[in-house]
């Protein structure tokens, strides 16, 4: 089958459009999306840095390229890269290794973050003293945090993720179906900047995960190809299959969603506004509560360990 826009031998199809697309025009057809969609995000007036969640993966690897390249006529922006280690023995080693060799192919500045230098915590430590938990609901709230608190130290003016179209989708109807009407408000790239929180960036948001794949393999980008070992006690799982069945009974589903739920964002900021932030007693962090949830969490886990400590050990 040749491209639909020229002689060459299609890839893909991209079912939503109807299109097939030769390898060229596919790369095309994913970096202007990205382009448009960092211009949309941020108006750049010179002396930005712009710091990307780097975990190694697909995702955030694509994302560390495409910025480094829209950016590159730029000299007065700054692309850097941060990789949160959670402390996951079987899987994130391998990540690291290649956010690493990625940096220094671009030749951008990379730091590695563990999660013990602002939690205290490694997720196996988490998962051992808390094994009946969803291991993902104190890692999500953990990198979150320690991606912020490393952008900030690092001087950054943004975080970038590697949020592909299916996450952001997979985000909003998930807190559709918890009918979480605050957390559905604040999805997406931050309009309003708050003290203490470094503005997001999500330039992948409007690329499926599938087209980020393939676009990383065309383009020879090097990433982990490896799956979190807890990943599939996620909840977030049940929403992609659903998704994922929508999507292919009704191609563009995932973008209908993310455009309707965009129309509607100006009404979430006004209805819904972002809450006052304070500083967290225990660290400092920006939260809208006394204490920020990584610090309600450590606090949890360390009364599970004393409670174990405390407890005889069984005999067998
Ligand atoms: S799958 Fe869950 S535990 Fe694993 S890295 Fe992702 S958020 Fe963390
Ligand atoms: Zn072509
Ligand atoms: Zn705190």
């Amino acid at each position: 089958m040749p491209c639909a826009r020229c002689n060459e031998p299609a890839v893909t199809l991209v079912r939503y459009s109807g299109q097939h697309l030769c390898a060229g025009h596919f790369c095309e057809f994913v970096e202007r999306r990205v382009k448009r969609e960092i211009h949309r995000q941020v108006e750049f007036r010179g002396g930005e840095r712009i710091a990307v969640g780097l975990s190694g993966g697909k995702d955030s690897s694509t994302t560390t390229v495409l910025l480094h390249e829209v950016l590159a006529p730029r000299r007065d922006v700054e692309v850097l890269a941060i990789t949160v280690d959670e402390g996951i023995a079987s899987y994130r080693p391998e990540g690291i290794r290649f956010a690493k060799a990625l940096c220094e192919g671009l030749g951008i500045e990379h730091h590695v973050v563990p999660y013990e230098e602002t939690v205290g915590w490694t997720m196996d430590e988490v998962v051992a003293a808390e094994p009946a938990a969803i291991p993902c609901s104190y890692c999500g709230v953990f990198r979150r945090t320690t991606l912020n608190r490393a952008a900030r130290e690092a001087g950054a003016d943004y975080v970038a993720t590697g949020l592909n179209l299916d996450d952001t989708a997979q985000s909003i109807l998930m807190n559709i179906a918890r009918g979480d009407v605050d957390k559905l408000a604040r999805l997406g790239p931050h309009d309003h900047p708050q003290p203490g929180l470094v503005p997001r960036l999500q330039p992948l948001r409007t690329i499926p995960e599938k087209e980020v794949y393939l676009y990383a393999m065309l383009r020879g980008i090097p990433f982990h190809d490896g799956t979190c070992p807890h990943s599939e006690r996620a909840q977030r799982g049940r929403f992609r299959e659903i998704l994922n069945r929508l999507e292919e009974d009704s191609p563009g589903t995932r973008h209908a969603i993310v455009a309707g739920y965009d129309r509607l964002r100006p009404l979430f900021a006004e209805r819904f506004p972002p809450p006052e932030l304070n500083e967290c007693v225990a660290c400092g962090e920006p939260t809208a509560n006394l204490m920020c949830k990584a610090c309600e969490l450590q606090t949890r886990l360390g009364d599970r360990k004393a409670q174990a400590d405390r407890e005889p050990e069984t005999v067998h």
